[in-house]
């Protein structure tokens, strides 16, 4: 079925993407892959070439096109090209710092970093996640207390993805000096700079997507203006709460795009590969898996598309967003399955693409809120909670 999501604005945009993976990422992916580091110019260019911050308004010197559209395109054209680390990589920064930004910070605070974010010259992580709090960050530990006209920051976080590679993180930490589980107006959000003192810890070592870096964070007593609050004292789950739909849509969208690149590359494969005197799809299994597939990849992107529409119009409530996560960061999984099953061994093998894809999708139903969770957001709705 024709999609009908996208116009030619769209596919212009496509284009760029196209050529900015074949030119910037395609020669160097695999060795940052064997690194488990990006090289840093690929953020410049992709600021060059207006890949980031699509939501910036100009005056900050982004392109002021928060049609989400634009980002969805880029997601495919990461899923197509099998560059999904450094899809990961641009979420981060662009659904999941970026927002927060452009909703509550100041106009100083927006001229200060806005702009060196759309150029690239600026690469943020999001910092909420600590050894002990994950699906449940009331339980967050990382403390700010005020000392003078500043704040100092004590804390750990782990698995923030961009933390050696970045200049930047936005940390969420408990301001009202509280011990145990927080209330929902115990904690705050603070852009911190590395050059203010933070400690990237180890690598981490993950399954997939290695070529985006992802570590721990060490906060000793460090020293953060008080121009670096985000928005409110005490507001810091309320805004994470609120823009958590958008990072939720990513991790859908980066789903359904990852499905039918799966799909597709199992037709291909199955086509030239022979058994038993045949092809591989012309065994009525092949078919009958490959139709399963089909249905299900184009049921998802119906869904993710509407949900692309919905964030459009500012209509993507939590528990909707919640729905369109679970569903499709959960199809993926099946279907990188299923399509790593068509390649026989060779889906085994790392330097196959559809292996990589298997491994970089086990992370969608868990980071962004695990299944689990979104279960509990949906479910809630439902009871009317
Ligand atoms: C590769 C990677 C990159 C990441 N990047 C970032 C990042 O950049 N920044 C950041 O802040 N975080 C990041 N995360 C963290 C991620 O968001 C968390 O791992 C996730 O939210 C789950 O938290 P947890 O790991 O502490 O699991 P836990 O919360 O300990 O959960 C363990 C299990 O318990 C289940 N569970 C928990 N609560 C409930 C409940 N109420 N009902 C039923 N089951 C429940 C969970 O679903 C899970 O199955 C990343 C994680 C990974 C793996």
């Amino acid at each position: 079925m024709k999609r009908n999501l996208y116009e030619e604005d769209h596919e212009l945009f496509r284009e760029v993407a196209s050529e900015f993976n074949v030119r910037e990422v395609a020669p160097d992916y695999e060795q940052w892959d064997r690194e488990h580091m990006m090289d840093r110019k690929v953020w410049t260019a992709a600021g060059e070439q207006g890949l980031l911050g699509l939501a910036v308004p100009e005056e900050f010197g982004g392109a002021e096109m928060p049609d989400y559209r634009f980002r969805a395109v880029l997601d495919e054209e990461f899923a197509k090209a099998n560059h999904l680390a450094v899809g990961l990589a641009f979420h981060l920064h662009d659904d999941m710092v970026l927002p927060h930004i452009l909703a509550y910070g100041t106009d100083e605070q927006k001229q200060r970093w806005l702009p060196d974010m759309v150029s690239g010259e600026r690469v943020t992580s999001i910092a909420m996640t600590e050894p002990g709090a994950g699906s449940d960050l009331r339980g967050v530990r990382t403390k700010a207390v005020q000392d003078g006209g500043d704040w100092l920051i004590s804390g750990q976080k782990t698995f923030i993805g961009n933390g050696i590679s970045g200049d930047a993180a936005l940390v969420l930490a408990r301001t009202d000096g509280s011990s145990g589980r927080g209330s929902s107006d115990s904690f705050s959000l603070f852009m911190v700079d590395k050059g203010e003192g933070y400690t990237p810890g180890r690598q981490l070592d993950k399954m997939g997507l290695r070529a985006s870096d992802t570590t721990e964070l060490f906060f000793d007593k460090v020293r953060v203006p008080a121009e670096n609050l985000i928005g409110g004292q005490g507001q810091g789950l309320r805004y994470a709460a609120e823009q958590l739909p958008q990072g939720r849509l990513a991790i859908a969208v980066a789903s359904s795009a990852v499905a039918r690149q799966a799909y597709d590359t199992a037709v291909a494969y199955t086509k030239e590969r022979n058994a038993f005197g045949e092809r591989v799809i012309d065994f009525q299994n092949t078919r009958f898996v490959l139709a399963d597939v089909l249905a299900e990849v184009e049921a998802t992107e119906s869904y993710v598309d509407n949900a692309i529409r919905a964030f459009n119009e500012g209509q993507l409530d939590t528990a909707s967003a919640a729905r369109v996560k679970l569903f499709a960061s959960e199809r993926v999984k099946s279907i990188t399955d299923r399509c790593l099953q068509l390649h026989g061994g060779y889906g085994y093998m790392l330097e196959y693409p559809i292996a990589q894809a298997f491994l970089a999708v086990r992370l969608l139903s868990i980071f962004g809120g695990t299944s689990e969770i979104m279960r509990d957001v949906v479910g809630r709705s439902i009871a009317g909670k």
